[in-house]
C-alpha cells in the first residue's frame, strides 16, 4: 500500500511510520511541518528504508497538499498532524484552530480532489483516516465509558478543535461520499513521547531529582494505551474499518494521575535503587482550568468488528517505557532545554 501519514514526526505518527514502513513494508510518505513537537530523530530507524519518504510541509498549504496527492498517488491518508498539548491550547488557541481545524479542512479538500480522479477499484478502497481523541467526548463521572455514540462535549480549546475537525471529516463523508473513517483514542504513552507530557516528564524530572508536578490532587483519571497498540489499531481501522464509521480505541487501563506518577517512582526506585525514594519529589499544583475528571473508552466495537486487542497492559508497558527512557538519552537530552522553556512559560504537564 501507498499511504500518506501526516504528523509522522510526532509521538504517535512516528510509531505509525515505524510500524507501516519498518515492520509491514508499506510505502509511506510522512508529511510534517516539524513544529516543536516534530522530531526526525524518532524516525532514525527508517533512514535507509526504501519504503519511507519525508516531506516537510504544512497541512494548511493547499498547493503543497494538492501536489503531494497528485505525485504520490496514495491508497489512503492517515491524518495525525495536530497541535496536541492541552495547556498550550489554553495559553494560545490560535495554532490549534489553524492546524487542527483549517489544516484538516485543507487536507480533506486535497484528498477529495484526488479521490475524484480515481476509478474503481482504487476509488472504493481509498480511505481518509481522521485520527482523533477521546477528549472530544468531554468528562465522565465515576461510572460509564465513552461509546462511539456518546455526544461530543469538548472542554478545552484542544479538544474543541479536534471535535470540529471530526465533524468536518464526517461531513465530507456524508456530503461528498469521501470514504472517511474516524478513530477516537485514549491517552497514549511509550517511547519517543515528547517530554512535556505527564509520563515522560515524570520519568525525566525524577531522573534529574527535579519536582514532579501534578495537577490538583492527582485524582483525574485517564485510560492509558501503549503507543504501539494504537499504531496497530490505526492500521486495522484504515484497512478494514467501514467508511462513515467511528471506532473508539483504548486498552481498559484506567489510572488516576497520582497512581501513574507513584508507579513510575516505584519502577525507578527498583531500576535505580541508590538514593531517596523518588516519590518525595511529587508536588501538587493548582488545577488546570476546565480539567476533565475522567476519560474511559469502550473499545468493544473495534475489538468485535476488527479483532484488535491491546497487547500491552499498563503494568508491563510502563516498565518498558521507563527502561526506554533510561536507555535512550540520545533522543531526549536535546529536547530537555525546551522543557525548561515550557516551565518558564508556566506549562505544567500534558496528559
Ligand atoms: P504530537 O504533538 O506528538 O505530534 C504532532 C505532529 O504534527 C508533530 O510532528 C508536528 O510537527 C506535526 N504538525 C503540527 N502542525 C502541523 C501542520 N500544520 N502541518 C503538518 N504537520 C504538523 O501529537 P501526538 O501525540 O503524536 O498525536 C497525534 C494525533 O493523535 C493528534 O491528531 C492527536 O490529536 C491524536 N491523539 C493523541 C493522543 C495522545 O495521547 N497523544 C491520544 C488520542 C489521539
Amino acid at each position: 500500500m501507498r499511504l500518506i501519514v501526516t504528523g509522522g514526526a510526532g509521538f504517535i505518527g512516528s510509531a505509525v511510520c515505524r510500524f507501516l514502513s519498518g515492520e509491514l513494508g508499506h510505502q509511506v510518505l510522512n508529511v510534517d511541518k516539524l513544529t516543536y513537537a516534530g522530531n526526525l530523530a524518532s524516525l532514525r530507524s527508517l533512514d535507509s528504508a526504501k519504503t519511507y519518504r519525508f516531506v516537510r510541509a504544512d497541512i494548511c498549504d493547499e498547493q503543497a497538499m494538492a501536489v503531494l496527492f497528485q505525485e504520490f498517488r496514495p491508497d489512503g491518508v492517515m491524518h495525525l498532524a495536530a497541535e496536541s498539548h492541552v495547556d498550550r491550547s489554553i495559553d494560545r488557541a490560535v495554532d490549534f484552530v489553524q492546524t487542527n481545524v483549517t489544516g484538516t479542512f485543507v487536507l480533506l479538500e486535497a484528498a477529495r480532489a484526488y479521490w475524484n480522479t480515481l476509478r474503481a477499484p482504487e476509488r472504493e478502497s481509498f480511505r481518509f483516516l481522521q485520527v482523533s481523541t477521546d477528549e472530544v467526548y468531554g468528562s465522565l463521572g465515576a461510572d460509564g465509558l465513552f461509546q462511539e455514540t456518546t455526544p461530543y462535549d469538548p472542554s478545552s480549546p484542544y479538544s474543541a478543535s479536534k471535535a470540529a475537525a471530526d465533524h468536518l471529516a464526517s461531513a465530507w463523508y456524508r456530503t461528498y461520499g469521501l470514504p472517511v473513517v474516524i478513530s477516537n483514542c485514549s491517552n497514549n504513552y511509550g517511547p519517543y513521547h515528547f517530554p512535556e507530557k505527564l509520563i515522560p516528564l515524570t520519568i525525566l524530572n525524577a531522573l534529574d531529582g527535579r519536582q514532579l508536578p501534578i495537577y490538583g490532587k492527582g485524582e483525574n483519571i485517564r485510560d492509558w494505551l501503549y503507543v504501539e497498540d494504537h499504531a496497530r489499531a490505526l492500521f486495522q481501522i484504515m484497512t478494514r474499518g467501514r467508511p462513515g464509521e467511528k471506532y473508539n480505541v483504548g486498552g481498559r487501563n484506567e489510572r488516576r494521575n497520582i497512581d501513574v506518577v507513584r508507579r513510575i517512582c516505584e519502577v525507578l526506585d527498583e531500576m535505580r535503587p541508590n538514593g531517596a525514594p523518588h516519590e518525595q519529589l511529587i508536588r501538587f499544583v493548582a488545577d488546570r482550568p476546565g480539567h476533565d475528571h475522567r476519560y474511559a473508552i469502550d473499545a468493544g466495537k473495534l475489538e468485535g468488528e476488527l479483532g484488535w486487542r491491546a497487547e500491552e497492559s499498563f503494568d508491563t508497558g510502563i516498565v518498558k517505557t521507563v527502561r526506554w527512557y533510561l536507555d535512550n538519552s540520545w533522543w531526549w537530552k536535546p529536547l530537555r532545554q525546551g522543557i525548561y522553556e515550557g516551565e518558564r512559560l508556566g506549562l505544567i504537564h500534558g496528559d
